[in-house]
């Protein structure tokens, strides 16, 4: 039965129960990937929309299982959220992406900064910025070379709490930016609470800025809103060149997307960056 349960776990939804005996079974398999060294980070190049130069890397988990292949973050990450072991993974999320900053830093590459996604469960743990400042020491690496992304929903779980530690992360000059912004239920006002510096508009309404209808202007109302407020918008799944034109006549600032690089293992990066687009 172990062995029917390791070979469908793709299939179950985060919805299941926690304490079942498969939940169990994906924790420890979770474990175990992290102790055999089996993640790995891909980064995603964001880009200046204005100078079409790389300022930034999203870094991205992928499991690289022995047995069935590169897996998906959308196919453990939500399972490793429903239970401890997600704080280990981001702790090691974080490691490894300091570290790679750090390589990159020492081979005297353009300087990027890496953003790292932060769920729920880690955002609310004691230690976490105790954490991440002993990790930045520990590389010797400079705090503003680092920007975190939480979701809306995640932040308004327990938002003094967030806004606490989002404080403490900035005034070691780590940055904040808010993810899939506009599919979450935040409000404006509360929108004007979190100490953000970027907002990420989600690839759903990239998507629709092509489109004929009055959802094409979601994305502009968006980044008026930003502008606004002095935060930097991001637009995330940039897939067409029509999508990018409509995006830098909105005053977009920067984006993403497979239109100018999808996420690459650390050492096609390097190439991208001594190619002169960093
Ligand atoms: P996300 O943070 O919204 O990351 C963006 C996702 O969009 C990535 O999927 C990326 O590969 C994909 N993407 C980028 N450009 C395009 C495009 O032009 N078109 C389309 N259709 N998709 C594009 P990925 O790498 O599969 O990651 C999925 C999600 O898994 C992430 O969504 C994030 O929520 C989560 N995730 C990934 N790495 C981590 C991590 O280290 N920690 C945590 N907590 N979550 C992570
Ligand atoms: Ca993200
Ligand atoms: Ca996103
Ligand atoms: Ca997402």
């Amino acid at each position: 039965a172990k062995e029917n349960a390791k070979n469908c776990y793709a299939l179950y939804t985060p919805e299941m129960h926690e304490k079942s005996l498969k939940f169990l079974d994906m924790e420890k398999d979770l474990r175990n990937a992290l102790s055999n060294k089996e993640f790995i980070l891909y980064y995603q190049p964001l880009i200046n929309l204005k100078t079409g130069k790389i300022i930034g890397l999203e870094a991205l988990i992928r499991w690289l299982h022995p047995k069935k292949g590169m897996i998906a973050p959308n196919e453990f990450i939500p399972f490793a959220e429903g239970s401890s072991a997600i704080i280990d993974i981001g702790e090691w999320v974080i490691h490894e992406a300091c570290r790679q900053l750090k390589q990159w830093y020492d081979m005297g590459l353009p300087q990027v900064y890496i953003a790292i996604n932060l769920s729920a469960r880690q955002l609310r743990h004691q230690d976490i910025t105790d954490k991440i400042i002993h990790i930045v020491n520990e590389m010797g690496i400079d705090g503003g070379n680092l920007l975190f992304e939480i979701t809306e929903n995640v932040a308004m779980h327990d938002l003094r709490q967030s806004i606490h530690t989002l404080n403490m992360l900035k005034s070691v000059n780590m940055r904040i930016a808010l993810d899939d912004f506009g599919t979450g239920y935040s409000s404006l006002n509360y929108l004007k609470k979190l100490p953000i510096d970027m907002i990420k508009i989600d690839k759903s309404f990239v998507q629709d800025i092509t489109k004929h209808h009055d959802e094409k202007f979601i994305a502009k109302t968006i980044i008026d809103l930003a502008h606004n407020m002095d935060v930097i918008v991001t637009a995330e799944g940039i897939e067409t060149e029509n999508q990018y034109k409509i995006l830098r006549e909105y005053d977009c600032d920067l984006g993403q997307g497979y239109l100018f690089s999808k996420p690459l293992p650390a050492e096609e990066i390097e190439e991208l960056l001594l190619s002169g687009k960093g």
